[in-house]
């Protein structure tokens, strides 16, 4: 290793008015960060330029060129836009690059799920906005820092929202000081959302989205052989994962098939029984996108990931197998199942394409964590409460709103929609009769499906092969 100073760099939001201020080259509290960086053992540096996304911008090509230029750069921190397009430049460095990196930081960027920026060595901080609100994301990273040195000896409890909020990676660093519940303006409130709002462009659009149900579902076709819908349960890994990855519609060739010994609509395996799988064509703006055996475009890559951390089990691809395009994703062979299985042509783990087996193991990897966090979609709907101790209903999406009651374990509710302050938290009506009863956190909440066929809910006995 260099005997230099290594360096973070760090990379700033997007330019705008936020937080009662004008931030012309990119929003970021810049101290905190600076301070971050030096309490961490490196050199912090701003990278003068705003934090507009997308894979061609800026920001992405400057910082990867600083990385390319400087091996002292070992470190990255991205706030908001710099958050997102830390995924970017990750996805644009070469393998012997992408290994120099020694800490990845990423603050505000919610829309972009911590397995995204899970494929390397490094280590991951990832946080959402504190309750104090978007911009006081690095002010409390630091004061989470400080306050690990000074008091290491309180534990986390749960049902606390921000507990699973963390990359499993720094458990050690569990909120051990809450940041204090600075009051949330209106103003403040609504600029924040304004800058989350705020295309800066294609990428960022995709990056943005809001987090309820935006995916197209196109088939399976009718004359399929497997032509039957996908189940409920698939459908959301589906589309978390779509989201995710910047997917804005799914291609299915291939759906659910009637279940062995209950028809003869079937073929191969019983993976699709009851929709348990689908085999799938990723597409972005009209474009399907494709892949090699040696790699795939990183958004087929990033949706991987995401797909095994949001709860997929069995992923097949290969140009040899399905061509170079279509994937297979669900869950076991059956529902008691549970191993995680990659494979390519021929249906052989053997042949699976060395990127799906490195995408799905990050995805793996995380999965506790982002099955019950990040992932986490709400779309609106019937949900009940799966949280053992019951699930506190408060006035607004924070821990540092009042709790009004808790609603025991199998309440059933309708949530209503995500709050966009902080979408891990969702509006509520519990009566159904159309009026908003406040706020709980979504991670405890399972959709609850009508007309239920319940075979596709996970099962503790289930045997694991891997
Ligand atoms: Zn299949």
């Amino acid at each position: 290793m260099t005997a230099d100073p290594q360096t973070m760099l760090i990379l700033r939001g997007i330019s705008g008015h936020f937080a009662g201020q004008d931030w012309p080259r990119g929003a970021l509290d810049e101290p905190p960060a600076l301070e971050h960086a030096r309490l961490r053992g490196y050199v912090g540096e701003v990278l003068d330029v705003d934090g507009a996304t997308g894979p061609n911008s800026r920001q992405v090509r400057m910082c990867v060129e600083a990385i390319r230029d400087r091996d002292e750069i070992t470190a990255l921190y991205g706030f908001s836009g710099g958050g997102y397009n830390i995924r970017r430049v990750l996805a644009a460095l070469s393998a012997d690059e992408r290994k120099r990196i020694k800490l990845v930081v990423v603050l505000g960027a919610p829309k972009n799920p911590p397995a995204l920026y899970s494929n390397g060595s490094w280590e991951l901080v990832y946080r959402r906005d504190p309750p104090a609100g978007h911009m006081a994301g690095p002010n409390a990273l630091l004061a989470e820092l400080t306050a690990t040195a000074r008091r290491p000896q309180l534990a986390a409890t749960l049902p606390d929202a921000r507990t699973f909020l963390l990359s499993h990676r720094d458990l050690s660093l569990l909120p051990r000081v809450r940041v204090s519940a600075a009051a949330d303006s209106n103003s403040s409130i609504r600029r924040v959302q304004q800058e989350t709002a705020q295309p800066a462009s294609p990428g960022s659009v995709r990056a943005l989205e809001g987090s309820t149900g935006m995916t197209t579902f196109i088939g399976p076709p009718s004359q399929a052989i497997r032509n039957k819908p996908i189940s409920a349960e698939l459908k959301q890994v589906l589309d978390t994962a779509a989201r995710a990855a910047g997917i804005d519609t799914i291609r299915i060739n291939s759906g659910g098939q009637d279940a062995l010994g209950e028809g003869t609509r079937r073929t191969g395996s019983t993976r699709h029984d009851r929709g348990r799988a689908a085999d799938l064509q990723c597409v972005v703006n009209g474009t399907t996108l494709t892949f090699t055996d040696q790699s795939a475009h990183p958004d087929i890559v990033a949706f991987v990931t995401a797909a095994a951390a949001a709860g997929a089990t069995g992923i097949g691809a290969g140009v040899g197998y399905m061509g170079d395009r279509t994937i297979h994703v669900g869950f076991g062979a059956s529902v008691n199942d549970h191993s995680k299985l990659t494979w390519g042509a021929g249906g052989r783990s053997a042949n699976a394409p060395q990127w799906l087996r490195d995408a799905a193991a990050a995805g793996w990897s995380h999965a506790p964590v982002l099955a019950g966090a990040a992932f986490q979609t709400n779309a609106p709907g019937l949900y009940a409460v799966v949280a053992r101790d019951g699930l506190k209903l408060r006035g607004g999406p924070g821990t540092n709103f009042e709790s009004e009651k808790t609603l025991p374990a199998g309440t059933e509710l309708n949530v209503v929609g995500t709050s966009n302050q902080d979408p891990s938290w969702v509006r509520v009506d519990l009566g159904g009769d159309g009026l908003l009863d406040g706020y709980v956190f979504g991670t405890f909440l399972a959709p609850v499906e009508i007309n239920a066929n319940h075979e596709g809910a996970p099962e503790p006995e289930g045997r694991n092969v891997s």
